[in-house]
């Protein structure tokens, strides 16, 4: 695979550090949430709660460009782009989610209400439209913010902010950031595409297993 500048030593334990903390049991839907800035705001959000994945449905197929605001954070974050709703549900299902719909109904309950320490995924709906009746159908709960002004709701990445700082409160107090949460193999593969990006795409295009790394990220073993 021809020769690859080592990452810096410095950086492959920040990398570490950051994936020590990932959280594979929490994550967001996105539902045609289409404004460049506001996805990527809600990205730069996940990252920074230790979201692993977050996953998003568009109707149009087509997840939106990453503004500015975004600032790299879309390297950190997986993004599942599911072709519908009921896919996207099912995926998360099969796996133990709860699905919590923010959206202001007459079954809502507080945002502070649920257990995000068990697994959660948290629906948010298109700026203009909010969550759809299809996407509250198979919601498991719906949650709302308090609103107090006179304006009825936040924007979404606002919304996505509070809810998912609650989670973290919720994860940090119970421990989930002290303990690695990925399997070992999801570990190794997700640190080699960090720490070297290009190489694991050509390691992908060729369809061969990634090397290993040493103590300092230095690639051990070329395949
Ligand atoms: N007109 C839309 C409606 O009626 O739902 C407003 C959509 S709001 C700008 C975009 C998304 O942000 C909502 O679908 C919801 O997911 C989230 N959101 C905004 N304010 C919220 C609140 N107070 N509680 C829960 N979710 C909220």
């Amino acid at each position: 695979m021809g020769e690859t500048k080592p990452v810096l030593p410095r950086r492959y334990h920040r990398l570490r550090n950051v994936l020590n903390r990932r959280q594979t049991d929490l994550t967001v839907l996105l539902e045609d949430v289409n404004k460049p800035h506001n996805f990527s705001a809600i990205i730069r959000t996940c990252d920074a709660v230790g979201v692993f994945s977050a996953h998003a449905v568009y109707e149009q197929g087509k997840v939106p460009a990453f503004s500015e605001t975004a600032q790299g954070s879309q390297k950190w974050v997986n993004i599942h782009s599911h072709p519908d709703l009921q896919t996207a549900a099912t995926h998360l299902k099969r796996r133990d989610f709860t699905i919590y719909a923010a959206h202001l109904s007459e079954k809502a309950v507080d945002y502070c209400t649920p257990d995000y320490t068990r697994p959660s995924a948290i629906l948010f709906g298109a700026e203009k439209w909010g969550v759809s009746e299809e996407a509250m159908a198979l919601a498991d709960q719906a949650i709302y913010i308090p609103m107090l002004g006179m304006v009825q709701s936040l924007n979404v990445s606002v919304a996505a902010a509070v809810i998912l700082f609650e989670a973290q409160r919720q994860r940090l107090a119970a421990g989930y950031y002290d303990q690695v949460r990925l399997d070992s193999e999801t570990y190794h593969r997700t640190l080699f595409q960090w720490a070297y990006p290009e190489l694991a795409a050509a390691y992908d295009k060729a369809g061969k297993p990634y090397p290993r790394l040493g103590d300092d990220g230095q690639i051990i073993t070329h395949n």
